[in-house]
């Protein structure tokens, strides 16, 4: 299969389940932005659940991505709280109704439950990374893949920031993500 042929397949199954999701996310008053930008928040970690790393995430500018937080806000899907340790930081966090409204538009029904095959995800996740690699960006990668990622007396650890992590961290994505090098 040609390159082009595979960025072709890519960009239609793309653009089938932006389409279902502006479809069914339009019926909340909302644009598949809106979405992403809800499970975005479900899945990032405290380091990376703030309106820069939203928008970073999504590719859009500050003033952007402030607005369409603005509209979450607005209709009770998200709320902001401040960090304990800096009052100046701030977290997002997904409401109960973020969460419904999330489930009701997201994973869009068109994605088949069987594609979820493991050598599938490996090979994108390598584009992915060379991607980034060759024109910048991050890669929001999973925690347990950053380089950062250790274990201290039986629990995750953070060497970048040198913090103890919560398990369940382990799964969420980062801002500050760095993968591993390749053995
Ligand atoms: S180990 Fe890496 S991904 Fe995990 S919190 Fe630290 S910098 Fe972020």
């Amino acid at each position: 299969m040609s390159t082009s042929r595979v960025l072709e397949l890519l960009e239609r199954i793309a653009s089938l389940l932006r389409s279902e999701v502006r479809k069914t996310s339009a019926e909340d008053g909302l644009e598949p932005v809106h979405i992403m930008s809800l499970w975005y928040l479900t899945q990032a970690n405290r380091f990376s659940n703030n309106p820069l790393a939203v928008g970073e995430y999504l590719g859009l500018s500050k003033g952007n991505m402030s607005q369409r937080l603005n509209v979450l806000e607005q209709k009770g899907l998200i709320r902001k709280a401040a960090d304990n340790e800096d009052r100046r930081r701030v977290h997002l966090e997904v409401t109960k109704r973020g969460l419904t409204v999330l489930a009701k538009n997201y994973p869009p029904k068109a994605w088949p439950a069987t594609a979820t095959e493991v050598s599938l995800e490996k090979r994108l996740d390598r584009v992915l990374r060379r991607m980034v690699a060759e024109n910048g960006g991050r890669t929001f990668g999973q925690c347990r893949t950053c380089r950062f990622h250790q274990n201290k007396a039986d629990a995750p650890y953070c060497g970048l920031l040198e913090l103890p992590l919560a398990p369940h961290q382990a799964n969420q994505i980062c801002l500050e993500h760095e993968p591993k090098i390749a053995a």
